[in-house]
């Protein structure tokens, strides 16, 4: 029987900064794979069964690899017994948290997972700070950048280049061919994908996955919609340029024992 990874988001460190959803998860969990970040008070939720494991990259000589950690959640995902794994990352598992790698892995793999979104920590900094992060008298745009990537970019060539950058919209609708026409003006090109959100984390939440050529004739989306641009959109759309063969070529094998980092 095959186990199912959730990848949780266990908010800014404290633990009533959880979601419901999150504490449930964390409540029934077999197997937890953390990060640093993640403090003690989270991870005592769990049950005293639960394999309790740190994969953080800061944990000295018991640090883990990338690879390491994807080739964790696919062997748990593999045992015969089904594990409840839940990988939990601190803040949004989306949000600089290398979720883009995780996910190929276990897509890769044909393991079965769930994303659990978490409070990010732009927003618990604002909170923290008594600040708004948008205003519509002052501040219309948000973008989430960091200063440190694995690119050696410079901060300026991040913000200012669109095809490298991932634009989370709010309030995008109902004028979606508005919306496409000011990204396009904004250096935007009509075959880059998209997905617009309805009803994100609720029962009647609906996924659409769209180039912004598209987009701009779609009706019938659903408020509240949130729409996220940017290449990391691509998943589900037709592969261009045979990226997917690039992207699975540069993960190295998980279904080799050999590759395991246990030492159990
Ligand atoms: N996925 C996380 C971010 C991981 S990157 C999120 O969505 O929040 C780690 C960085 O996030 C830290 O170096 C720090 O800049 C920031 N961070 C995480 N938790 C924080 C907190 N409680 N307060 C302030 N910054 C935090």
């Amino acid at each position: 029987m095959a186990g199912k990874v959730y990848i949780v988001g266990a908010g800014p460190g404290a633990a009533d900064l959880l979601t419901l959803r999150a504490a449930t998860l964390l409540h029934a969990a077999t197997i937890v794979l953390h990060d640093d970040l993640v403090p003690a008070e989270i991870l005592e939720l769990c049950p005293a069964s639960a394999q309790i494991i740190n994969v953080g990259k800061r944990c000295g000589r018991h640090g883990r690899t990338q690879e390491q950690i994807n080739a964790l959640m696919v062997w748990h995902a593999r045992e015969p017994q089904a594990q409840t794994i839940v990988r939990l990352k601190s803040g949004d598992p989306a949000v600089f948290g290398r979720l883009g790698e995780e996910l190929d892995a276990l897509r890769r793999a044909g393991v079965e997972f769930e994303i659990v979104p978490g409070v990010t920590a732009a927003a618990a900094a604002a909170a923290s700070a008594r600040v708004t992060l948008t205003d519509r008298r002052a501040a219309s745009a948000l973008v989430i950048l960091t200063a440190h990537n694995c690119r050696n970019e410079s901060l300026s060539r991040t913000m200012f280049e669109p095809a490298r950058s991932t634009y989370a919209i709010y309030m995008p609708g109902p004028d979606y061919a508005s919306t496409v026409k000011g990204l396009l003006e904004s250096g935007q090109k009509l075959d880059m994908p998209c997905a617009v959100v309805s009803n994100a984390g609720r029962a009647n939440e609906e996924v659409r996955y769209l180039t912004l050529g598209q987009l701009a004739s779609v009706k019938g989306i659903p408020a509240p919609a949130m729409l996220i641009v940017g290449e990391v959109a691509a998943e589900y759309l037709p592969r261009r340029h045979g990226d997917t063969e690039k992207i699975f070529s540069e993960i190295p094998a998980l279904d080799n024992d050999l590759h395991l980092p246990l030492g159990t």
